[in-house]
């Protein structure tokens, strides 16, 4: 049988507060309202978006001007770039800008950044192996990407290895069968799929680690073409 709530319980019932929505997590909101690259780059400082940043040094944000034509994006940083705090600047990022500056892409005009924000790595002794973003990973950092995408607006955009074009394109693909295409996103953008130039530096035979820097060279090449159409 229905009871009737006596004025007691009504009375405390109205002094109660209101029921409020749950706080947002902050490490989920930060960066939601960055307008430009700096403050973005500030707020992943943070970010708790997947596990990676327990091990890890710091966050490693992209750089280059905001009105960049083009983005490179490249895996995840490697050993140096976690100490450094700075995308491309180990093996594969000094192999990168002897191919760029060869192609006669200004480096400076560029802008370079990972699809992982935050290095991936195993410890053996006293190194620090790199160790590849699983899925999940990929899918929680899209969200920086897409943001330094949203504020740089590029022309043209270079998936730089299997994760760059997996996060770009929101799918895996062959890299190795698509190199050297140019896919257009639902939202327009272009994007050039090509190998991380990390694949050259783990050529060693002499002779085919010059002939893949060739074909990387012939790849930045005809990106430079692209920046400007
Ligand atoms: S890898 Fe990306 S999503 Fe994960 S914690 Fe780092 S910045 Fe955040």
């Amino acid at each position: 049988m229905a009871t009737t709530p006596s004025t007691t319980a009504l009375r405390r019932e109205a002094k109660r507060p209101a029921r409020r929505a749950p706080a947002p997590v902050p490490e989920l909101t930060a960066g939601e309202d960055a307008t430009s690259i700096g403050a973005a780059r500030e707020a992943a400082k943070g970010c708790h978006r997947c596990q990676l940043w327990r091990n890890a040094t710091q966050t490693v944000f992209g750089e280059g001007p905001e009105n960049a034509d083009v983005i490179f994006v490249g895996e995840q940083p490697g050993d140096q770039e976690d100490l450094a705090g700075k995308p491309f600047v180990g093996p594969a990022g000094r192999i990168f800008d002897s191919i760029l500056d060869d192609a006669e892409i200004d480096r400076r005009k560029v802008y370079v950044t990972n699809a992982v924000k935050h290095f991936k790595f195993e410890p053996r002794g006293k190194r620090r192996i790199h160790s590849k973003p699983n899925a999940g990973e990929i899918q929680a950092c899209r969200w920086w990407l897409d943001k330094e995408l949203s504020l740089i607006k590029p022309n043209l955009v270079v998936a730089l290895g299997a994760t760059a074009a997996q996060s770009l394109l929101g799918k895996a693909v062959p890299i190795t069968r698509m190199r050297g295409d140019v896919i257009e996103r639902e939202d327009g953008l272009r994007v050039f799929v090509t190998v991380h130039p990390s694949f050259i530096l783990r050529i060693r035979e002499q002779e085919e680690k010059e002939a893949e820097r060739e074909r990387f060279l012939k790849d930045m090449r005809k990106v430079k073409q692209l920046m400007g159409a």
